[in-house]
């Protein structure tokens, strides 16, 4: 049960009224902290910087696939960008990542006709040989369906995995289709296929591919993998349909490089009182090597980097220090999000919770959060604080972006700032992720929500508890 207490000062007197739902046990917020919390959200509503943040780093670095000299410069940019902000102890941890090159990917209708379809390398294949392979195609509706099959079937072939993302606002309809991607290679390659082709995870009918990391299985052949535009595995469906065999060509040059070093980028906003406790708010600086890296992940460094420093104007600052981290190398195996868990040592238990932004800039429309059962209803209030933007409310199941996995597995709570993924996959990981993607308000929208629930999870008496820690 909470209780809410609304005064009104006047000279000598103060006015309080009891408001329901009462707030039992004393409050975790002042009146004033609320008022502040209150004039953060409007402040960041009639107009923030984020976008201003979001322009320079594509315009300024643009593509920075782990490893890559964008990379390099990404990293540079944000402890530049940082400081210039003001943030305090900016800073990098060294992180090794993986380096691979897409190259050049061609995939042809084989025959005395042939026909070009729109393909890319899929983050982490290998390549064809120089004469690329050319093989019967077989078609497959899923991964599932791919597995049921015998290798008699798939043995010397390519298969293509013509599964059709679906659009969904909380971006449900990726992780539903985005196994065939990541699982796809090994299961093929386990099979005796020569190359997979799936249709991109995407929802886009433009004629632009989507890229993304695949897993290769230790115990499979690599072979290589690629995604067709939406368009173009229409075109190949159709080309099947009459069930007569098709062969295609598929060339690729796509390679891996010797790992190298990249960076985790951190800033902070000093906490005024419990400066040791940290809100973590997070993004990844890195991004593919197609489009620009606006809405994946530009977008999100811009918002916590607003957010953020939107607290550290305040004239009274929260309790606990804001954190800003930069992941390295999200897109190709976490490992920026990996090493800042393995070297957080005993600090992990005074991370009171975290936020990362990775869905693009679509505005926020749900909060959900997985923090101690108690602590529910502190979520609640952050949502109240925001009620102009009418969010729902979620479960407390909610997982937060992928970077915040391995804090998570150390216990650390995630509040889950769902934002509306509907048009999101329609660029992802495509040549068209640029800045005109992305609009000034809605961003602003998100930075509202993102500043109020970090400077209530920073000024917030007690904390969200613990998870279950996980190995
Ligand atoms: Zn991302």
């Amino acid at each position: 049960m909470r209780i809410v207490v609304r005064c009104v000062m006047v000279p000598a007197l103060a006015l309080c009224a009891v408001l329901a739902p009462a707030l039992a046990g004393g409050a975790d917020w002042s009146e004033q902290q609320l008022a502040t919390a209150g004039a953060l959200r409007d402040r960041a509503l009639s107009g923030t910087s984020a976008y201003d943040h979001v322009s320079s780093l594509v315009t300024e670095v643009g593509p920075r696939s782990a490893g890559s000299s964008g990379d390099a410069a990404a990293v540079r940019w944000a402890l530049n960008k940082l400081a210039s902000l003001g943030f305090s102890k900016v800073r990098t941890q060294d992180v090794l990542v993986p380096r691979w090159v897409r190259g050049n990917a061609e995939v042809t209708l084989a025959g005395s006709t042939p026909q070009p379809l729109v393909a890319v390398a899929l983050g982490g294949s290998v390549g064809t040989s120089d004469e690329g392979v050319e093989a019967q195609v077989v078609e497959v509706a899923s991964l599932d369906a791919l597995n049921a099959l015998p290798a008699t079937t798939v043995g010397g072939k390519i298969v293509f995995i013509n599964q059709r993302m679906e659009r969904t606002r909380d971006g449900s309809g990726y992780g539903a289709a985005v196994r065939n991607r990541s699982e796809g290679p090994s299961a093929a390659g386990n099979l005796g296929a020569v190359a997979l082709l799936i249709r991109s995870i995407g929802t886009s009918d433009q004629r632009y591919a989507h890229t993304g990391a695949i897993n290769y299985r230790v115990d499979a052949p690599r072979i290589p993998a690629l995604a067709l535009s939406n368009p173009d595995a229409d075109q190949l469906a159709r080309w099947l349909k009459p069930g007569k065999p098709i062969r295609l060509r598929v060339k690729s040059t796509s390679r891996e490089l010797p790992a190298t070093w990249s960076a985790n980028v951190i800033g902070e906003i000093p906490g005024a009182e419990r400066a040791n406790e940290i809100v973590l708010l997070g993004a990844h600086l890195d991004s593919w090597d197609l489009g620009q890296g606006a809405i994946d992940d530009g977008a999100g460094v811009a918002i916590v980097i607003e957010a953020a420093r939107l607290i550290g104007r305040l004239e009274r600052k929260p309790a606990r220090t804001v954190r800003v981290v930069l992941f390295a190398n999200e897109e190709f195996g976490l490992s920026g999000a990996r090493e800042y868990a393995r070297l957080v040592g005993d600090e992990a238990a005074r991370h009171v919770i975290a936020a990362e932004a990775d869905l693009g800039g679509g505005a926020v429309w749900r909060i959900q959060s997985k923090v101690a059962p108690d602590a529910v209803p502190a979520v609640d209030a952050i949502r109240e604080a925001l009620k102009p933007l009418a969010l729902e409310g979620g479960s407390n199941e909610g997982r937060g972006g992928s970077d915040l996995g391995p804090l998570r597995a150390l216990g650390v709570p995630i509040l889950d700032l769902s934002q509306d993924a509907t048009n999101y996959f329609d660029v992802h990981h495509t040549t068209n992720d640029t800045l005109a993607q992305i609009d000034a308000k809605t961003l602003n929208q998100v930075v509202a929500a993102y500043a109020v629930a970090a400077y209530m999870a920073a000024s917030k008496t007690g904390d969200f508890g613990r998870l279950e820690a996980s190995p």
